[in-house]
């Protein structure tokens, strides 16, 4: 009996492993990982492992106790679909389930790749070559302006690196936050040091030094490059799995695929949501918490029985700041500021027809808590309620 198979042991595959015993599966689960490592979390990378705050961030799972076969090391390269089989450097794995949770892998900067001193951050062995260039404070070049080159510019100057953010936006965040709301994380680069370019594009990357469109050369010990990840799914290539916006796996509502037996989960796979009526594709940890619940539910059911439409959440954390934002506010009608952004504390709240309909929060974890519970439940909300900070957003 080959039972439920999942491809991929980041945080999607285990947790899908974990809920499944959880919810009662008592037949076979393998799970199949291309990393050697023991699985780890991915948020601390990013963090506290990159400092040497945190030796390395493995999950705290009982592989063995809760009878899940685990093989790491193997990498999937094909799905045979009709055969109910997985190809692998290691010989053919069949399944009667399959979950794809093999996550999202960095965009490179093309010209870079194999350059000396060019880094992604996607990976315990990412972090691990990260650190010791860290200890050694070279001038950072910081490629791209999103959460990840945010995270990774504290982390440096952290440090003590003198850091210089390049991005090609005109503004940080600019693929996740309208102009208006990132205007004022702009002024976090330079309080804690790191000098930022934006509308700035990087024409090549050498040895030592980054050059500018425009002319400029930047002197670079070390480059690291964030700009966006897409999912991992070239190797679902011919194999019947629809792939939809940019290589996503696209999941129905019940995160399963068109294929029998196969569903997918986390960073690899976009969703229809009703709630916010699009399809979405979230490359944050919650979902590769919240999802394989939900896929655990459906296979031990044996049928379509949970429907998935979270309220996403995710949080970053960047000089100083505790960032965290939950909903969608693409369609949202209504921007409502919540506090001064000059200030160590504040939020915005994007409402729909009266609704909540999405709430990013600085420094103020109630807002985030209370806020999210508030678009769950869709209750009309009140304007010049939610625009006093000293209001809690529950009452508003
Ligand atoms: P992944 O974690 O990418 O795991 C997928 C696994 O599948 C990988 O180990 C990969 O090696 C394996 N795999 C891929 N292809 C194959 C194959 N063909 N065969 C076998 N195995 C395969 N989110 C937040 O909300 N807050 C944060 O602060 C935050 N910080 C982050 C910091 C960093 C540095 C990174 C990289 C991400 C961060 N995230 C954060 C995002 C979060 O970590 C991801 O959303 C989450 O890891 C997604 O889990 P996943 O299991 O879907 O994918």
């Amino acid at each position: 009996q080959s039972g439920v198979v999942i491809v991929g042991a980041g945080m999607a595959g285990v947790q899908t492993a974990v809920a499944l015993r959880e919810q009662g599966w008592r037949r076979p689960i393998t799970l199949l990982g291309a990393e050697p490592h023991q699985p780890y979390d991915r948020p601390p990378l990013s963090k506290a492992v990159l400092l040497g705050k945190a030796e390395d961030s493995a999950f705290d799972v009982d592989f063995e106790g809760l009878g899940i076969v685990l093989r790491l090391g193997v990498e999937v390269t094909g799905l045979r679909a009709a055969e109910r089989e997985l190809d692998t450097e290691a010989g053919p794995v069949p399944y009667e389930f399959l979950v794809l949770a093999t996550g999202a892998e960095p965009l490179t900067l093309p010209g870079s790749e194999g350059v000396p001193g060019v880094h992604l951050l996607r990976t315990l062995d990412d972090a691990a070559r990260l650190r010791p260039v860290l200890a050694r404070t070279p001038a950072t070049v910081v490629v791209g302006a999103g959460w990840i080159g945010a995270e990774f510019a504290t982390a440096a100057r952290e440090a003590g690196c003198a850091v210089t953010v390049v991005e090609a936006a005109d503004r940080v965040l600019a693929g996740a936050l309208p102009a208006e709301v990132a205007a004022p994380m702009a002024h976090w680069y330079e309080q804690a040091g790191a000098a930022l370019l934006t509308g700035a594009q990087v024409a090549s990357v050498e040895a030592g030094r980054v050059l500018l469109a425009d002319g400029r050369e930047l002197p670079a010990g070390a480059v690291v490059v964030g700009i966006g990840a897409r999912p991992a799914t070239r190797w679902l290539a011919g194999s019947g799995v629809g792939l939809g916006p940019e290589g996503a796996v696209a999941a129905d509502e019940y995160l399963r695929t068109g294929l029998p037996g196969v569903y997918a989960v986390g960073d690899c796979a976009s969703f229809p949501s009703a709630r916010y009526g699009a399809r979405l594709l979230v490359h944050h940890w919650d979902n590769a918490l919240q999802g394989p619940r939900v896929v655990a539910a459906n296979i031990v059911a044996g049928k379509a029985l949970q429907v998935y439409d979270p309220v996403p959440y995710f949080w970053s954390e960047q000089f100083g700041r505790f960032v965290q934002y939950a909903g969608h506010h693409a369609g949202a009608d209504e921007l409502v500021w919540r506090g001064d952004p000059a200030e160590a504390g504040w939020s915005v709240c994007w409402l729909r027809a009266g609704a909540l309909a999405a709430v990013l929060a600085v420094g103020r974890p109630r807002d985030l808590a209370q806020g999210r519970k508030l678009i769950e439940t869709g209750a009309p909300v009140d304007p010049a309620k939610i625009a006093d900070p000293a209001v809690p957003l529950k009452s508003a």
